[in-house]
């Protein structure tokens, strides 16, 4: 493919997903990337599981990475919704013409996703937190907290749902707020529970949301989305400490007819993840200014709640990337985001719903129960398709903005 954008460098700001996603599709639209991770370390050992929905791997495929996640993965065919008293409410799945949703530890994504950027010769900077950045008239300089600096054409900002870059662009951008749930997970080892062939549950317990999914193995995952009224901070909700969160647990399950109550008590303290409060993002007015631009979840964080956050930052990572080889890149900043703001949005607004349903006070949670099976009754397959059936073509010439 001949590059036809005049974009040579450019400086990736955060080493999660999106970062070290975009540097890889930008090495591979022949512009020279490097990544600038705040922390010391990669994310190892942080965090629970996550899916990684078709798209997702569609958009790695693009770069030649979709591997990756499926070397690692555990395949979902589908994801069942259920009552408190276990009563099946709804099940989802892609269409049978697309792959399997994946599900991966986020520490193995993480370390496989830095792997291959090393293999493929990406720089990743760490302990480079960015705190500003300077415009010059051919180029934009990233400033970073260690007193060092570094210059490029472009600055792409995958620097999370608390973005600094995003500041840059817009002082007054809103900031993510609490969705009333805090979250939690584990992984068992040895769940000594039957494999659920594939299926993830989701169940709507009394007084909180449990999902599990038990492989061949009989090792599992399990992850709860647990009403609190009150925000709180990862740090706060972590300082309440592992034991009384277990106990607080315990509880919530406790008249629940699910799994839930076993599977947290075959649990240890040291073995349960307090991965903080679940938040909503508000729209974000403006993705660019300038030589900047957002991908991932400082454009666009989807709630957990719609399993697409990593997926749709992959996608925007390699559209922004193929804008860039093929536009200058005003024009391609422009481009990228008429591609994806419709899409991204649409998303957004769902896992929000998603969201509302597991805050449901006992009449909601009535209501929901009743209404759910019905409803979803109704819906086909193919209608959902949308979100899972998005094709990069990697080829394809970008197109300026209409
Ligand atoms: C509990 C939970 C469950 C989830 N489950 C799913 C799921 O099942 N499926 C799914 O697709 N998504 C899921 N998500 C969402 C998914 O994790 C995110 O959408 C995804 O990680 C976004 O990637 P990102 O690279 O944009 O941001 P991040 O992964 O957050 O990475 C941002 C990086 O930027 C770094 N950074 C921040 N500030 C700076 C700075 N100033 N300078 C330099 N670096 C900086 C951070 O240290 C971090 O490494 C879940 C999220 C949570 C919290």
């Amino acid at each position: 493919m001949t590059r036809i954008g005049k974009t040579r460098t450019a400086l990736v700001i955060g080493g999660g997903i999106a970062g070290p996603v975009a540097a890889m599709a930008l090495r591979q639209a022949g512009i020279e990337a490097a990544v600038y991770e705040a922390y010391d370390s990669t994310a190892d050992g942080a965090g629970g599981g996550m899916t990684i929905a078709p798209n997702g791997q569609n958009a790695l495929d693009a770069i030649g990475a979709g591997g990756l996640v499926r070397a690692i993965g555990t395949p979902v065919t589908a994801m069942e919704l259920r009552s408190w008293t276990g009563k099946p409410l709804a099940r989802f799945a892609p269409p049978s013409r697309l792959p399997s949703l994946q599900f991966v530890w986020r520490a193995d994504l993480y370390r496989a996703i830095y792997d291959e950027a090393e293999r493929r010769s990406v720089p990743i900077h760490h302990g480079k937190r960015l705190t500003g950045a300077t415009e010059t008239g051919s180029g934009i300089t990233a400033h970073f907290a260690d007193g060092t600096e570094a210059s490029a054409d472009v600055l792409i900002g995958a620097d999370g749902i608390r973005s600094t870059v995003r500041s840059l662009i817009d002082p007054a951008a809103a900031q993510p707020n609490y969705a009333g749930l805090v979250c939690f997970g584990a992984r068992l080892h040895q769940s000594g529970l039957p494999s659920t062939d594939g299926v993830m549950y989701m169940c709507f317990g009394k007084r909180a949301f449990f999902g599990y999914q038990v492989f061949e193995d009989s090792s599992a995952m399990w992850f709860v989305n647990l009403p609190h009224r009150a925000p709180m901070t990862v740090s706060e909700a972590q300082a309440i400490g592992a034991n009384e969160w277990m106990r607080i647990l315990r509880n919530a399950f406790a008249d629940d007819r699910t799994p839930a109550l076993e599977m947290i008590s075959r649990t240890k303290a040291d073995e349960l993840l307090i991965t903080g409060p679940m938040e909503n993002m508000p729209g974000v007015a403006n993705w660019t200014h300038g030589r900047m631009t957002l991908i991932g979840d400082a454009a666009h964080a989807a709630s957990s709640s719609s399993g697409q956050g990593a997926s749709i930052a992959a996608e925007s990572a390699v559209e922004l990337a193929r804008c860039l080889r093929d536009l200058p890149y005003d024009q391609a900043f422009a481009a990228y985001e008429q591609l994806r703001r419709p899409r991204v949005e649409r998303i957004i607004k769902l896992g929000a719903r998603t969201n509302s349903n597991k805050t449901a006070g006992p009449v909601g949670r009535v209501l929901r129960d009743l209404v759910m099976p019905a409803a979803t009754k109704l819906i086909n397959p193919e209608k959902t398709a949308w979100q899972f059936d998005h094709h990069i073509d990697w080829e394809a010439t970008a197109a300026p903005r209409a």
